[in-house]
Formats: structure tokens, sequence, C-alpha cells
């Protein structure tokens, strides 16, 4: 029965122990009554219902009600021996009803308790006594309430003991202590949690107090103007360059308020990128010009980088705004000789030209063929010169926004044949495969489309060392028409594409590196874009790589 108990809840045996105790009281309430002549009739429950028992008219009514009561009831003699026991106690301590008559009730009590019980007794026989102490079963010792209560019988005196079987309760109670004790563990691993927590968030506290300070010192200590910003895009914060700069403070400068330092020219592209990486968490870069407190506008080159947490969500940007004016006035000063010197070398190229023709004409049936050859191999050098020089003064010619063309009615089948002829004539060794089949009408500049996809097909052969096939293509897009080439050569990464397109841009491969300067893709770009088109590349590293321009047909 206690292993049954074992499986109660922490609840459930604080109310069965509850129960025992209000059980225990009213037992005691009871013998109390009785034996103070307060109660002189009982109704006990038995197994034929409910029976009245009078104690006044009935001795033997008495003792059944002795019989039945829950607890041990026995009287001892003035020497301690057993003259009456109910079956209850016979129970109690595992004997045989008839047994217990004549025994001394301390042969019941385990040595350890003896003086007490020694006690009790004496204290009994002057006064109603109570006292908790432990009875020797043949299971063992049981805690046991023994109450003491001298009776006055015609036969002489006795003492009545009442025995209450203390076991369920005290086992209840040492369940009850043993949950009380696991529930004090547990309170003080919580409690030992919560400090270690409090000691983390003032640890993570601190380390965000110092990271904070960090950010700002360095922010504050870097040449460059900083700032960050919400994801929604509101500044939120600029170092002390940017109000060094702009003479002005964070509440007029806050959220959108840099508008107001932003060059009007530079403010609608800036706006542009500004909402693009907003909306797409890409990184921010714009060349602008911000206004300084002395009303003087200077370049500026932003980036921002969006910071984002475990999730991936963005949560801060960050942004740095560098000055570049002076590099933008070098570059200018760069473009403008770059200008003037090519514009110098193409007046004593052409007569060096010139000459050369007279001298390879002159007296041409005497020329010993040696000359013939100085002459043809001066010549080649001469035109490269020329191509370099032509596109030094095409590109600064581009700064200056001055690359003009005429636009006329062309057959993409005509200049794609005329540039392959051409490419075939200079490069003997490679196989052009030439698949511009279907007759596409544009409208263009010949000699500028002419020198794109010169530019395309010389990059194809420059850049393929190893492959001998390039082939060139047209083919129909919606409304317009793709010419493109392929080679198979050593092919661009993503990182490259992105870059190729731009000014005096070359990839820095230490193993393979061919003469140029950059500048073909870019002057390409400027011509397709002027003609209304785009231009483009699809390749992998060491696979080759497809260049190509889209133009808008002229439908007929
Ligand atoms: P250049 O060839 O004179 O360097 P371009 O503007 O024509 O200048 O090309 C820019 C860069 O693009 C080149 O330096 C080269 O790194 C890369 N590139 C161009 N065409 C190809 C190609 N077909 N395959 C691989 N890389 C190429």
């Amino acid at each position: 029965m206690i292993m049954e108990q074992a499986k109660y809840t922490y609840d459930e045996l604080l109310n069965q122990n509850n129960e025992l105790h209000i059980q225990l009281n009213e037992a005691n309430d009871t013998l109390h009554a009785i034996r103070t002549g307060q109660v002189d009739a009982f109704i006990v429950k038995g197994e034929n219902g409910h029976q009245l028992y009078t104690l006044k008219t009935a001795d033997q009514t008495y003792r059944v009600f002795i019989e039945k009561m829950n607890e041990g009831a026995v009287t001892l003699n003035r020497e301690g021996l057993v003259l009456y026991s109910n079956s209850r106690f016979a129970n109690m301590i595992g004997m045989p009803f008839g047994n217990v008559l004549g025994l001394a009730f301390e042969s019941f009590i385990p040595k350890e308790y003896k003086e007490k019980y020694t006690e009790i007794i004496n204290n009994g026989w002057e006064e109603d006594y109570k006292e908790e102490l432990c009875l020797l079963t043949e299971n063992g010792e049981i805690p046991c309430l023994l109450s003491c209560n001298k009776l006055e019988l015609d036969e002489g005196v006795a003492l009545s003991l009442i025995l209450t079987d203390l076991t369920i309760q005290k086992y209840n109670e040492k369940q009850l202590k043993y949950k009380n004790d696991q529930l004090e563990v547990a309170q003080n691993a919580t409690r030992k949690l919560n400090d270690e927590l409090e000691d983390t968030v003032k640890e993570r506290t601190n380390e965000l107090l110092v990271s904070r300070e960090h950010f700002r010192l360095l922010a504050d200590n870097i040449p460059q103007m900083t700032w960050t910003s919400l994801p929604n895009g509101q500044i939120n914060f600029y170092n002390q360059q940017w109000f060094e700069y702009t003479k002005l403070d964070f509440e007029q400068t806050k959220n959108w308020g840099w508008k107001l330092v932003v060059h009007p020219d530079d403010l609608p592209v800036t706006i542009e990128k500004y909402n693009y990486a907003l909306a797409n968490g890409h990184i921010f870069e714009v060349e602008n010009r911000y206004r300084n407190g002395d009303g003087i506008y200077r370049w500026h080159l932003n980036r921002a980088i969006p910071l984002k947490n475990h999730a991936d969500e963005i949560v801060l940007w960050v942004g740095t705004a560098t000055d570049i004016e002076d590099q933008k006035k070098e570059m200018e000063r760069k473009d403008e000789f770059i200008g003037i010197a090519s514009h110098e070398l193409k007046t004593p190229l052409t007569s060096l030209k010139g000459y050369l023709q007279l001298a390879a004409s002159y007296k041409k049936e005497e020329l010993p063929i040696a000359v013939k050859t100085y002459i043809n191999k001066a010549n080649i050098a001469i035109n490269k010169l020329q191509h370099l020089v032509n596109d030094l003064l095409d590109v600064s010619k581009i700064q200056a926004g001055r690359l003009e063309y005429k636009l006329d009615k062309i057959d993409l089948a005509d200049l794609i044949f005329s540039c392959v002829e051409n490419a075939a004539h200079i490069y003997p060794e490679i196989i052009f495969e030439n698949d511009a089949c279907k007759n596409y009408t544009v409208n263009g500049n010949q000699e500028r489309l002419e020198q794109v996809l010169m530019n395309f097909i010389n990059n194809a052969v420059k850049y393929s060392p190893d492959s001998k096939k390039v082939i060139i293509k047209t083919i129909q897009l919606g409304n317009k028409v793709r010419v493109s080439v392929t080679d198979f050569g050593i092919g661009l990464s993503n990182e490259e594409i992105e870059r190729i397109f731009e000014r005096f841009y070359r990839v820095e491969d230490k193993k393979f590196m061919a003469s140029g300067l950059g500048m073909g893709l870019y002057i390409s770009t400027e011509i397709i874009n002027a003609h209304s088109g785009k231009i483009g590349v699809e390749s992998e590293p060491g696979k080759g790589a497809t260049f190509y321009f889209d133009l808008p047909l002229i439908t007929v």
C-alpha cells in the first residue's frame, strides 16, 4: 500500500495528509467526548447500515464501539499489564487477539523508546496525556500517537491507552518533506541560473557599451564621413566628420535630411541607387557631390553595406562617404592630357603613314626585297599605333561627351561578312564560323559598329591562346537582334564581368597577359549605348566567353 502511495503527486499527498489530520482530530474529539461524558450515544456505520449505540445504558454497546474504532485501544493495570485490547490493536502489532491480554505493554515498545514510554505512562496516571512514540510490531516499528487516560472502573483504576497509527501520515510527511526538499533544490538551481543569467546580461551590456564606444571612437577617428541608417533608409547616426563638413547638426540632416547637401544634379541618381539598395539588400555605391559648410561642392564616393542578423534580416546600414574630389580632378587632368596627346600624335602619324606609302611606291620595281619587308613591318606597327591613338582619342571624346555618329540603315550580315573577312586576313590561323544567316537591318553607324565587332573578334583571338575557333552569330530576340562572338578561351569570372566594361579596366592574370590598355570594351559600350542598344557577356572561367550586343531592328 505504501508503494502505491509513491505514485501520488505532491498535491494529492498534501490533501491526504490533511484528511488524516482531520480524521485524527475527529477521533481525538470523540474520545474526549466519551471520556468526559459529553456524549452518550453514537451512530456507527456497519455492514448492516447505521446503528445507534447508547453508552450509559449498555456497557456492551460501548465495547462494540471500541472494537469498531480505527484506533488501537488497550487498558493497563498499575503493573503495566494488558487487561483489555481491542482487535485493532492486536492487528496493529500482528498478534492473535487473545495472546495480547496479560502481556506487559512495554514489550511492544522498542528499546530506544522505553524511557519515553515510562515517562508517558507515569504522566498518564497523573492526568490525560498524549505523545508520539513507536510500537514494535511483526512488521517492524510503526509510529503512533499514544493517548493515556486514567479510568475509574468498578474493579479498580486502570489506564486506558488509545493508539493511532501514524504510518501513512508520517509517510506522507516524509514524502512532503522529500518533495519540499526537491522543490528547494529546484529553487536553488533556478536561483543560480537566474544569477548566472544576470551576470551574462551584465557582461553583454558591458560588451555592448564597449562595442558601441568602440564604433563611435572608430567612426570619429577615420577621415571619411560615416553614417548608419535603419532598414527603411532613415539615417540615425553621423560621425563627427559629417557635422564638421556640412556645418549642419543631427536634427537638420537626420532621416532623409542629407538630401539638403547633395548636388541637385546628383540627387536623382543617389536616391535611385539608395532605394534600389534598400529594396534589394545590395551594396549601395554612388559618386555624388556634397556641399560643405562654405557652400562648395566636393565629389564623394558613397558606399554602404547592410548589417544582417542571424535570420538574415537587415538590421542596419553602415555607410561611408570618401572625398574623391582630388582624384576626380587628377582624372580630369589625365583625360585632358590624353585628349591633347592623342590629338598631337595623330598628325605626325598620318604623315608617317603617307611617307611610308610614298617610299613603298617609289621605284617599286627597283626596291630590294629587304626594304619592302621593312616597309610592310613599319606599316603594321603604324596601323597598331594608329589604332591605339584612335582609341585614346575616342576615350577623351567620350569623356567630353563628343563622340558623335551619323546613323544609316545598315545590313548586319554585310557588316559581319566584311569584319570576318578582315579578321580572316589578320588571323589566318583562326577558323571563323560565320552564322549570321539572315539579313537584319538596324539603324547605325557602319564604322562604329565595325569597331565594336572587330574589338570583340580581336579579344576573342587575343584571350584564347589554346583555341583556334571563333563563332560569329546573329539571332532575333523580339524586336531586337543580337550579334554575338563566341570564343573558347580563358573566360571570365563574375567579378571580372562586372568590371570589364569600365574604362582602363584589365583583368590581372599573372599566368596570361595580353597587350592592351582596357579601352576597347569601354568605347564599345559607349557606342552601343548611343545606338539605344545593350552590350553584355556570358562566360565562365576556363570555358570561353560570348560577347554580344543587342540593337533595335528596323521593321521594313
Ligand atoms: P584590352 O583587351 O585592350 O585590355 P578591352 O576593353 O577590350 O581591353 O578588354 C578589357 C578586359 O576584358 C581585357 O583586359 C580582358 O581581361 C577582358 N576580356 C575581353 N575580352 C575577353 C575575352 N574574349 N575573353 C576573356 N577576357 C576578355
